[in-house]
């Protein structure tokens, strides 16, 4: 009986066969899996079942009044609004794109290494390690990813503290206003402690993906838009380069909101241009408790508010604060129909680091007294492997073209 592997010794060695065979079957499943498309299919994953295709106006296809508003009106609206972003419309072609991968070593483009054929043919064992480690790197990932809004479990390790200030005036007027001088002492506490605020962005990609931050991260949060926000914050933020979220309810910019001074539309529309600020939607009219409102005001509060902010500062709004931290299943109901990647709440009886959220639906916050407690614990969970952090998901995605004839 003839002996196939022993036939093909003859012409190249069993060696050279067994990884011939290997890195084929593996290429095949990764053509199969759309596995170069990955980093793009990791994010649109997190909303699995939602739509991709987003109406141009939220609230057109509703009236303001409509007695029976409900989330469930505008199923077409619940998805990640990261599917809408540069990354994934970059991907046109059906060809799939190996660009997406980043060499472990080099941060070499996939499309110089993994089809490098001269790599394969003359070092087939290394191209086909590489292959391989790869491979897995990008199976283990997808098989860990959390469906939105879950949060990842690699980051439930990890303690990201969120801080939340009120007003920041010369002078208290009541107890969860902060001084600019202990405003400016803070901010050089969170200085010398060695801690680097990041950004909401950059915390929910790491909530969602477990992808680790800075050793000692901390996110800082202003809430009601008063006009210290511009006059003290702002210039602060700038000269210590930090990032962070103002959360708005507009008829308090509108001035239909009596007490206390207010940020103006000129200001925010200042604030929002920059990239260290994120604004963040905080409903109409600051209702104390959103769990007792019916769907139609609840409509207002939520997804109106949305619109307001987007329409009088340009940008895409894609988060909310809920006001006195107060939701319930209905009410995260109507922030996943509005279209938020995720929201802020906060409990007044205890400090939780973000990680121990409940959902990227309701992200716990520290109160600003906790600031010191939140320095000492912050930590940016484990930093990955080289050949985890390889993987980077912030990275451009950029179409090129690959001649697949090449392929040994
Ligand atoms: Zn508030």
């Amino acid at each position: 009986m003839p002996n196939f592997v022993g036939n093909l010794t003859q012409k190249y060695s069993y060696r050279q066969y067994f990884y011939h065979q290997i890195v084929g079957g593996l290429f095949g499943i990764a053509l199969l899996l759309e596995l170069p498309g990955l980093p793009v299919q990791a994010q649109s994953d997190l909303s699995p079942g939602f739509p991709k295709d987003r109406p141009e106006a939220l609230s057109e296809s509703s009236s303001k009044n409509s007695p029976k508003a409900s989330p469930e009106d505008y199923p077409q609206l619940c998805q990640n609004p990261d599917q809408n972003s540069s990354q994934s419309s970059s991907q046109s072609s059906d060809q799939p794109d190996l660009t997406a991968l980043v060499h472990p070593d080099t941060g070499e483009r996939a499309s110089h290494w993994l089809l490098s054929t001269s790599n394969w043919i003359a070092n087939p064992e290394i191209a086909a390690a590489q292959f391989i480690q790869e491979l897995g790197t990008q199976i283990v990932i997808q098989a860990n990813i959390s469906p939105w809004p879950t949060i990842h479990q690699q980051a439930r390790g990890a303690r990201v503290p969120v801080i939340m200030y009120h007003d920041i005036l010369p002078d208290k007027e009541v107890f969860f206003d902060v001084t600019v001088e202990e405003f400016k002492q803070q901010l050089e506490s969170i200085r010398q402690a060695g801690a680097t605020p990041i950004s909401l962005d950059e915390l929910m990609t790491h909530l969602e993906t477990g992808k680790s931050l800075p050793p000692k991260p901390i996110l800082l949060t202003f809430d009601d838009g008063y006009a210290g926000h511009y006059k003290i914050v702002y210039p602060l933020l700038q000269d210590y380069n930090y990032p962070a979220v103002f959360s708005i309810f507009t008829d308090k910019v509108e001035g239909k909101i009596v007490g206390r001074s207010r940020l103006t539309w000129a200001q925010l529309r200042e604030m929002a241009a920059d990239p260290l600020v994120t604004i963040a939607a905080h409903s109409i009219t600051h209702p104390p408790d959103l769990t007792d409102l019916p769907d139609v005001q609840l409509e207002q509060e939520i997804l109106q508010s949305k619109k307001i902010l987007e329409e009088k500062l340009g940008i895409p709004i894609r988060y909310f604060t809920y006001p006195e931290g107060k939701y319930d299943e209905r009410v995260t109901a109507w922030v996943k129909a509005a279209g938020y990647r995720g929201a802020l709440t906060m409990d007044d009886s205890e400090n939780r680091f973000s990680n121990q959220s409940k959902s990227l639906l309701a992200i716990d916050r520290f109160g600003q007294s906790g600031l010191s407690q939140a320095l000492e614990q912050a930590w940016g969970g484990l930093q990955l492997s080289a050949w985890q952090a390889a993987f980077d998901f912030d990275a451009p995605v950029v179409k090129s073209e690959i001649t697949l004839e090449k392929f040994p």
